[in-house]
C-alpha cells in the first residue's frame, strides 16, 4: 500500500494525516530519519519554519531529507514546509533543505490580513480551491525548471518543480482534498516510476 509520511516534528500534522488517509492512502507521522526509508512521499506540515528547521537539526534529519529529495521520491512543502523546500529565504542568509528552485518572502502578507480564505484557480487542479492563508509566505522568483500552478493576486502561491510541490497555504484545513489527492498522484506515479528502473 502507497504511504505518506508526514513530517510530525511540529505545526499542522493530523489534518494532513486525515486528508491523506481520505485519498485512501496510509498516511504515517515521521519523527525520525529512519522513518523515511518506510515511505513513498512525504509532506512538510505548515507550522514554524525557523522552529520546524531546529527541531531537523535536533533530530539529525536535514541530510537525510535531502538523500530522500535526491532519490526523486515526492516532497510536498505546504506554508511553513514551502520556505523548508525554498533555494533561498529573503533577507535570510542560510536556507533550510534549500532543494527547490524558488526564492521566498516569509509572512507576506500584511498585519491586517494574517489569515484569510482566496478562492484558487490551480493548474491541473482546478477552479474555486479555497485557499486558506495563515501568516504565508509567497514565491517571490522560481528557476527554469520550475512549473507555476498558481497565482493569487500577483503573487505566485503553489508550483511544482518535478517531484517537488510547494504551495503558501493550507491544503489540509478544507474539505476540498484535490491539491492533496494531486500529491498522492505524484507519489503513485514515481512507485510506478521506479518500479520501472
Ligand atoms: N509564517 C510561518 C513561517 O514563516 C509560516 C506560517 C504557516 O506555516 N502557516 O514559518
Amino acid at each position: 500500500m502507497t504511504k505518506i509520511g508526514i513530517l510530525a516534528l511540529q505545526g499542522a500534522v493530523r489534518e494532513h494525516a486525515a486528508a491523506i488517509r481520505k485519498c485512501g492512502v496510509e498516511a504515517v507521522e515521521v519523527k525520525s530519519a529512519e522513518e523515511l526509508q518506510y515511505i513513498d512521499g512525504l509532506i512538510l506540515p505548515g507550522g514554524e519554519s525557523t522552529t520546524m528547521r531546529r527541531l531537523i537539526d535536533t533530530y539529525d534529519m536535514l541530510k537525510p531529507l535531502k538523500r530522500f529529495i535526491s532519490v526523486d521520491k515526492p516532497v510536498f512543502g505546504t506554508c511553513a514546509g514551502l520556505i523548508l523546500l525554498a533555494r533561498s529565504i529573503e533577507g535570510q542568509e542560510e536556507n533550510h533543505i534549500g532543494m527547490m528552485d524558488i526564492v521566498v518572502r516569509r509572512n507576506s502578507y500584511g498585519r491586517q490580513i494574517q489569515s484569510f480564505e482566496a478562492n484558487l484557480n490551480i493548474k491541473d487542479i482546478g477552479q474555486d480551491f479555497p485557499g486558506v492563508f495563515i501568516r504565508a509566505p509567497h514565491i517571490v522568483k522560481v528557476g527554469e525548471g520550475v512549473e507555476i500552478l498558481c497565482e493569487h493576486d500577483g503573487k505566485i502561491v503553489m508550483a511544482r518543480q518535478d517531484s517537488l510541490l510547494a504551495c503558501a497555504f493550507h491544503p489540509e484545513l478544507t474539505d476540498d482534498n484535490r491539491a492533496i489527492s494531486y500529491f498522492v498522484k505524484m507519489v503513485r506515479a514515481s512507485i510506478i516510476a521506479r518500479n520501472k528502473l
